[in-house]
């Protein structure tokens, strides 16, 4: 026992081993005490016979310095829910991060002008890709698509009045709700037509007789009303908002960036439909279909969009160098539709062919059924969805690994999923866990397979309840 203790490494060869070398010394020092404490005593208690060697020493502290540090982390998406609000809704994939890294690690020109030497704009690095990809003639980006329409009215409607369908006073995403948006933005809301019906004689109506100066159409997107309804299309309100002199505004809530069709994925706006459909002014969020930053993008007309650049509000809202260079990578894929499709998880995830995800959720299960002995094992196709307040009606069949633990509980095995050191956010359905494919990324398979063993050797080996 004595030697064991003795041939546990030394505090100084784990410190310097080569795997902390971006760390702070002290960090590794604290943690590596406490794993050598715990070797120490699972040696004094007979519960290990064999000293870990340096690397493995190294390793386990390096496992809880990654594990314990973090309250912000990855977790596996394994729900189908493709923007999934509370998982961080757009997962950003590696090209659009490595570009990041780049230009944030050190300085970079967010706001210097490189040809003069003078101080620069951080909107113009993204602002022409915008319009050439939406084909528009003037952009802004804000921190999120709220504070996109906090802007646009608070510029454009500020003490004035501003016509909206009954049907539009939407809430989303539990803190968004438009009528209140509005008011925030010192504009007055004038709420015309009913739920399910609005005419274009409303908005007429609000122009003539309540001095509307702004004519606002938002997208319901998490809601739909069926039956007897009727809605202003926005090439209909532009045409007629064109003729009395009155901006329109579109809150498209979330745009595709590229037509979706040639990608056997038939639904979704795209920005430039709005935009061609004839809206002076649209925005959307940058994390929902576009699959990017937490941003708000606000396109169209450029004299609008001007002075919305001048007002005060926005140097509150303005995104950081992070989100502008995420943002401006993804543009630049967005440049390639072909690339874009494959390249930006969202999109690849969305336009994934059900053939595959089948394919996928076999060789999974397959897997499954070898390394796991107390679980039932099946491929299944369930519903996954698109998430994020974004086409609610489009059904999205996938696929998914169907396991019904034996010797646990489904509750049980779930909680262990989801406790685990890469925590595994799965859906319980008919008592059986469902790993989605779909929203799996490359890898995930190898650390859901290790969970599901380790969880079920624990079961066997009475550490987890059965509840
Ligand atoms: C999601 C959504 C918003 C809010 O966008 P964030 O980027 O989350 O701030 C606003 N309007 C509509 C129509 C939306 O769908």
């Amino acid at each position: 026992m004595n030697d064991l203790l003795s041939s546990l490494p030394n505090m100084n060869s784990l410190t310097e081993h080569p795997i902390f070398v971006n760390m702070g010394n002290e960090r590794v020092k604290s943690v590596a005490r406490a794993i050598l404490d715990d070797l120490r005593h699972q040696i004094l208690s007979g519960a290990i016979s064999n000293a870990p060697s340096l690397d493995e020493c190294a390793g386990l502290i390096f496992e809880r310095l990654s594990t314990e540090s973090s309250n912000l982390r990855r977790v596996i998406n394994a729900t189908g829910v493709v923007l999934h609000t509370n998982l961080g809704r757009a997962p950003l994939g590696k090209e659009m991060l490595a570009e990041a890294l780049i230009a944030c690690e050190g300085y970079n020109n967010l706001e210097y002008d490189l040809k003069t030497g003078k101080r620069g704009s951080r909107y113009t690095h993204v602002e022409n890709l915008i319009c050439e990809i939406i084909e528009t003639e003037a952009a802004l980006v804000v921190n999120n698509n709220a504070a996109a329409m906090v802007l646009i009215l608070a510029t454009l409607a500020a003490g004035k009045n501003v016509a909206i369908s009954r049907g539009e006073l939407v809430e989303i995403g539990g803190s968004f709700r438009v009528p209140e948006i509005i008011m925030q933005s010192g504009a007055e809301l004038i709420e015309i037509g009913s739920t399910n019906k609005t005419k274009l004689s409303d908005y007429a109506d609000a122009v003539e007789h309540k001095n509307a100066e702004l004519l606002l159409k938002v997208h319901t997107s998490n809601y739909e009303i069926v039956g007897f309804t009727q809605s202003v299309s926005i090439s209909e309100l532009s045409e007629y908002g064109a003729s009395v002199g009155r901006p329109v505004v579109y809150d498209a809530g979330s745009s595709f960036l590229i037509d979706t069709q040639p990608y056997g994925f038939d639904a979704g706006e795209t920005a430039m439909s709005g935009l061609k459909a004839g809206a002076d002014i649209i925005c959307f969020s940058g994390d929902k279909l576009m699959g990017c930053a937490q941003a708000g993008i606000i396109a169209g007309r450029s004299d609008l969009i001007s002075a919305m650049k001048k007002h005060p509000l926005t140097r509150a809202l303005r995104p950081d160098k992070l989100t502008l260079s995420v943002l401006e990578s993804a543009l630049r894929q967005y440049r390639y539709p072909d690339e874009a499709a494959t390249r930006i998880p969202v999109l690849a995830m969305l336009f994934s062919k059900s053939d595959n995800l089948k394919l996928r959720a076999e060789s999974f299960t397959t897997r499954l059924k070898a390394s796991l002995t107390n679980c039932r094992v099946d491929a299944v196709e369930v519903m996954d969805e698109t998430g994020g307040g974004s086409l609610p009606n489009v059904p999205l069949p996938g696929w998914a690994v169907s396991i019904k633990p034996s010797t646990l509980s489904v509750n049980a095995l779930e909680q262990g999923l989801r406790a685990y050191k890469t925590p595994i956010i799965i859906r319980i359905q008919d008592e059986a866990i469902l790993v989605s494919v779909r929203t799996l990324l490359p890898g995930d398979e190898d650390v859901i397979s290790e969970a599901l063993i380790e969880l079920e050797g624990k079961a066997d080996g009475g550490d987890i309840s059965h509840d």
